[in-house]
């Protein structure tokens, strides 16, 4: 439907668009940002090297009690180098142009973004994607244990905690060690949450943070990549600054990549490490008021394992009750949809709150549905799981800096979507 039809809907008569948008997740900047930054212009460091990148790695590594944390471009570089370094530890450095997972298959969470998977197919590897669990929509326990009792021979499991939330690391830890296997943490949403007390972006061989625009705290970009190895930290950075050999000419004798992360970048990092437990305490607020005021339709926000997790509350999620979904359908390219009484669906949802000026988004598609990975196979021990979240959920507006009285009137709007 097009945006007027929403707005002149009696369903929603008496609702105003909001003045200012209400964003899914937008940066905030705060003081020391700027200083940093000022502090990196002035005294000429602005490029790979400075003060800010050895403090924040510092910082990091401490933080997550990991031996070394290396400042890149990007998470998704993180993550490709990450990866790059397991399949040369599982299977030995590949000849130049090819990659380090040629003819391997390696585990993946199955609903991600994407930047989470690439990875393997830079290197090669082809990506078998893993059911989500329904209790904290990450990868199924259940699911990897089949898809090694199917593939024995994978060595090498790349796992997202979705939306903050921590998936059951302890558990799919101990799957991986019995059939000795690495595991890439990619912790890019989930900076701050705990599992039995522990920081998500602690739990893999290797793990990674992002710093993007939208991520609980942001360098405006920039990422990190943590390990215990002194010797892969000093690796990656060589990579990361395209390889070159401490000879007296430019000589390279490994595959190089400009990843490193600017003084520049790290300065605003730096400045928003500070404001990180803030942050979360905004994004626990903005979840837990959704759930007060959604409680009495046929909903739920998006789950954790309260007994033994604390996520940090990136994005608040909803899931609709099957029974209370209208008629919705999706193609590749476009959704439509059949409104009911007393029904609704995340395309009608997320219509509606564009129309009023509020930012939502779809769940991650899965991967296993992403034309890109057609063919690749997807393992699950319980029907299909992500296809389920995906068709039922949606994410909400979930600013830190959203006010009550916008977060009030989008909770409104949700309700009247099930008129
Ligand atoms: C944002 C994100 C990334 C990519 O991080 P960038 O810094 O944007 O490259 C990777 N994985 C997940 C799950 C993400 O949400």
């Amino acid at each position: 439907m097009k945006k007027e039809c929403y707005l002149e809907d009696p369903r929603f008569s008496g609702i105003a668009p909001l003045a200012e948008r209400a964003w899914l997740s937008s940066p905030t900047m705060h003081r020391e940002e700027k200083f940093y930054v000022d502090e990196a212009i002035e005294t000429n460091w602005v490029s790979t090297i400075g003060a800010n990148i050895n403090e924040v790695e510092r910082a990091f590594a401490q933080r997550l009690g990991r031996g070394h944390a290396v400042a890149l471009s990007c998470g998704t570089a993180a993550l490709h180098l990450a990866t790059r370094m397991c399949g040369i530890r599982l299977y030995g450095q590949p000849a130049t142009g090819h990659g380090s997972l040629e003819g391997r298959r390696v585990f993946c969470s199955d609903m991600t973004f994407d930047a989470t998977v690439n990875p393997v197919a830079y290197e090669g590897g082809e990506a078998i994607f893993i059911d989500t669990e329904r209790d904290t929509w990450n990868m199924d326990p259940a699911s990897l244990e089949l898809a090694f009792e199917k593939y024995p021979d994978v060595r090498l499991v790349v796992l997202a905690h979705l939306y903050g939330t921590p998936g059951k690391t302890e558990e799919l830890r101990r799957i991986c060690d019995r059939h000795g296997a690495l595991i890439v943490e990619d912790a890019a949403e989930s900076l701050g949450a705990t599992y039995r007390g522990r920081e998500t972006g602690s739990f893999g061989d290797l793990s990674v943070i992002s710093f993007n625009g939208n991520k609980i705290i942001t360098g405006s970009a920039g990422g990190m990549l943590l390990t215990d190895s002194e010797e892969e930290a000093l690796t990656i950075r060589k990579w990361s600054t395209q390889s070159r050999d401490p000879a007296p000419w430019y000589q390279h004798s490994e595959m190089g990549y400009n990843y490193r992360m600017s003084n520049i970048i790290a300065g605003v990092v730096r400045g928003q490490l500070p404001h990180l437990e803030e942050h979360i305490a905004q994004k626990r607020a903005v979840y837990e008021r959704y759930r007060e005021g959604l409680r009495d339709l046929p909903v739920q926000m998006n789950p954790f394992d309260a007994a033994n997790s604390v996520p940090n509350f990136w994005l608040s999620c909803l899931l609709i009750d099957g029974n209370a979904m209208c008629r919705q359908e999706r193609t590749d390219l476009r959704a439509d949809y059949w409104t009911a009484p007393g029904r609704s669906c995340p395309t009608e949802i997320l219509e509606a709150l564009a129309a009023f000026n509020a930012e939502g988004r779809p769940i991650w598609k899965p991967m296993h549905l992403q034309p890109i990975y057609k063919g690749h196979d997807f393992v699950s021990a319980e029907g299909d799981v992500s296809a389920d979240i995906f068709r039922r959920g949606l994410c909400l507006p979930s600013d830190n800096k959203m006010t009550p009285e916008q977060q009030d009137r989008i909770i409104e709007i949700i309700h009247r979507c099930f008129d």
